[in-house]
């Protein structure tokens, strides 16, 4: 899968690129990643790309003729997929578990990264934006965190990406509930035990648990997930049963 970041600042990438998962994903080639330093498209001779907004105010708009160039050139690309643009915006659909499988399927995504107020209106009223994408309901200073975060929230759902699959099957929100505890060495800790059934070595016992600890935490945390999740086996209609009988004793 291929990534194009649309950025006036280039640099900010190098590290979180060359590390851990991604990094290595890129390395091995199942995730491309060019980084679109967005000034040489400016054809302003100080290869401005940002100017006051009309109207006035406080605060720089990036302008819309050296975006509009860079969205063109990467649509043009010979040889290359047709890309899904995102323009990472407080305005855009809220970034989640489902939004990254789905955006796992386009085969490459150009990530528009904001600074200052914003972009000029008109790049998406060229029909040059695909889609918007928020990281929540608070304001960054600019798009590339939110970029990274998309990104790397995506690779999880490249097939091969993270290395055990199971992994990704088994994290927070893939089948509605949240995550279980996890615990590791030593086996006490300034006098707090690692839960009995995790040290029984009987797996079905281990299951059991973790699956209960999955419907414990998501009540405690997330009851929203609750509400909405819908129990497929007998043993997780007992379990929701259970949680919601204790949710609602005082
Ligand atoms: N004036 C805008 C904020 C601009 S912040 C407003 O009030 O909505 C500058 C850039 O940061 C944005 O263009 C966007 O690319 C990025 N950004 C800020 N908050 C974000 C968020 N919650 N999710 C995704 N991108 C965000």
């Amino acid at each position: 899968m291929r990534f194009d970041l649309v950025t006036i600042f280039p640099g900010y990438f190098a590290s979180p690129l060359g590390e851990a998962l991604v990094g290595k994903a890129i390395e091995s080639g199942l995730l491309e990643v060019r980084v679109v330093d967005l000034r040489p498209f400016s054809e302003d001779p100080h290869r401005k790309v940002d100017d006051e907004a009309f109207g006035g105010g406080p605060g720089m708009v990036l302008a819309a003729p050296p975006l509009v160039a860079a969205l063109e050139a990467l649509r043009a690309e010979e040889g290359a997929a047709a890309p899904h643009v995102v323009v990472l915006s407080p305005r855009g659909r809220r970034l989640d578990a489902a939004l990254a499988r789905e955006l796992a399927l386009r085969p490459r995504l150009v990530l528009v990264c904001g600074r200052y107020e914003g972009i000029d209106e008109r790049v998406r009223e060229a029909g040059l934006v695909d889609e918007e994408v928020s990281l929540g309901d608070f304001v960054l200073s600019g798009g590339e965190v939110a970029a990274l975060a998309l990104l790397e929230a995506v690779s999880r759902f490249v097939p091969g990406v993270v290395g055990e699959e199971d992994s990704v099957r088994l994290d927070s929100f893939e089948d509605g509930l949240l995550d279980h505890p996890h615990y590791t060495r030593p086996r006490e800790f300034r006098g707090l035990a690692v839960p009995e059934p995790l040290l029984s070595g009987h797996h079905e016992r281990i299951r059991r648990w973790r699956r209960e600890q999955q419907f414990e935490q998501t009540a405690r945390h997330r009851p929203d997930l609750l509400d909405r999740f819908a129990p497929r086996t007998p043993e997780d209609r007992e379990l929701l049963d259970r949680v919601a009988r204790r949710g609602r004793t005082p």
